[in-house]
């Protein structure tokens, strides 16, 4: 059997046993809900309602802020109590947020447009915008824009990315196995809006039942299920990109250069919710999981949601939990508190209990993080010019090229943090040019 990947990368424990045969069940709407208006990546939304104002499951509640933004909609029936400010978890600070009191069993105020055959690309695109979908896979990019690619970029290919590799994490697992259908028609209206030719899901191979189920699925298709190696970090655009079309996404490009648009399994099945079940975005699944909570499983759970009511279904969390991740350990955010609540992007709850602090030495010149990062970067030297401040010298060395994927640190015997040290690199460089890169 051909497994499709790509250079370096590496294998951390996988964790996923704990979480990938649970399916995945339907949480109560809780009984408030807090919705960010900045739940996507670009300018945050625009409140549309006020203090005091009834809310259907559905309703719009902002409206995009600016060219990259996206619509946000009640994720309950009930009355909007206040628009505050909470930590927020990916910008760092604190965030206006609008706080909905459910009151009600849902009722629902639905997307209004015809049978989806019917319409053309530009319909189909603005009904993606109207239902304010953004990446779920975790970058929460607003999905109308990556597939309305500008005049003179054609888009031959669409690929579904479906291998989670993130360790612990199984939610896409779980959508494969049990969406598949779904996936497949969302698949085919993506088709249809960017015009591919081709289309392509590509699962790790340590998902052969979620592959063989989707190959059954896609029989009678014209979608490729294609099989690809377990390791860290194969779910990255660029790797995934290259490993089942072996074009290469040039420094500072986008997958749009190479003729390809990614999505995340999750996304495709939103798609397909609003095109033909016209629901807009207001719920997401994720995994609730880590050696540090009671019982791990797979839920839907409204946008606005906070991890204590998250963990609360989970069972609680053990005695010796210590750390607390929105998403996975390689690429989620460490948090310290539990109001926080989920954005469209978060993909799970991971709680791990205490380890040993690792000791950090100096560099020993090893070459384990040259060889084993994705990009081909030389992580350590980006990590001692970053350090000295030499910012023109790092950018030279391929500072924006790297993806931010931890594969460094975790390979490290030192245990140098070359992430942190990157993303503040990257970070100075761009404000020092203002924001240029
Ligand atoms: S330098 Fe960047 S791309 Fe390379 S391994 Fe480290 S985090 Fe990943
Ligand atoms: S893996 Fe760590 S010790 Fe080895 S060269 Fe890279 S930074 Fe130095």
């Amino acid at each position: 059997m051909k497994f499709l990947t790509f250079k370096g990368g590496t294998h951390p424990p996988e964790k996923k046993e704990l979480a990938k045969d649970k399916a995945i069940v339907r949480m109560d709407p809780p009984q408030f809900v807090y919705v960010f208006l900045s739940n996507h990546a670009g300018a945050p939304a625009k409140p549309v309602v006020k203090e005091g104002d009834v809310v259907k499951t559905g309703q719009v509640i902002g409206e995009p802020g600016g060219f990259v933004s996206a619509y946000l909609h009640s994720p309950v029936t009930g009355v909007v109590r206040k628009i505050d400010k909470l930590y927020h978890p990916v910008q760092g600070r604190p965030m206006e947020v609008v706080v909905i009191e459910r009151t009600d069993e849902d009722r629902w105020q639905l997307l209004e447009h015809s049978d989806w055959e019917t319409l053309s690309r530009e319909q189909l695109l603005e009904i993606v915008k109207k239902a304010g979908i953004v990446g779920l896979g975790g970058a929460m990019f607003p999905t109308h824009i990556k597939l309305n690619p500008p005049a003179g970029k054609t888009i031959d290919t669409f690929i579904v990315n479906g291998a989670e590799c993130e360790p612990y994490l199984t939610v896409d697992h779980r959508l494969m196995l049990e969406r598949a259908e779904d996936l497949v028609l969302g698949v085919k209206i993506v088709k249809k809006i960017l015009n591919a030719r081709k289309a392509y899901i590509g699962i790790e191979s340590n998902k052969m039942d979620a592959y063989e189920h989707l190959k059954k699925v896609c029989a009678d298709s014209d979608v490729e299920v294609v099989l690809l190696k377990t390791k860290y970090p194969q779910g990255a655009e660029k790797q995934l990109i290259y490993a089942i079309t072996q074009r290469k996404v040039p420094v500072g490009g986008l997958p749009m250069d190479v003729g390809v648009v990614v999505q995340n399994v999750q996304t495709v099945i939103a798609i397909k919710e609003a095109v033909v079940d016209r629901k807009p975005l207001i719920e997401r699944a994720l995994t609730i999981t880590g050696e540090a909570i009671n019982n791990p499983m797979n839920v839907v759970a409204r946008i606005g949601t906070t991890i204590q009511q998250l963990v609360d279904i989970a069972g609680g969390m053990k005695e010796d939990a210590e750390k607390l991740i929105m998403g996975g350990p390689m690429t989620g955010i460490a948090v310290n508190r539990l109001d926080i609540p989920i954005l469209k992007g978060t993909s799970g709850v991971t709680v791990l209990a205490h380890e040993k602090e690792p000791i950090k030495k100096p560099c020993i010149r090893c070459t384990k993080c040259v060889v084993s990062c994705p990009m081909g970067l030389q992580p350590y030297l980006l990590y001692l010019l970053g350090n000295k401040k030499k910012y023109d010298q790092a950018v030279e060395e391929g500072l924006m090229a790297c993806i931010e994927c931890g594969v460094c640190a975790y390979v490290c015997p030192s245990k140098i943090d070359h992430v942190r040290v990157i993303k503040l690199t990257k970070r100075v460089y761009q404000a020092l040019r203002g924001g240029k890169k």
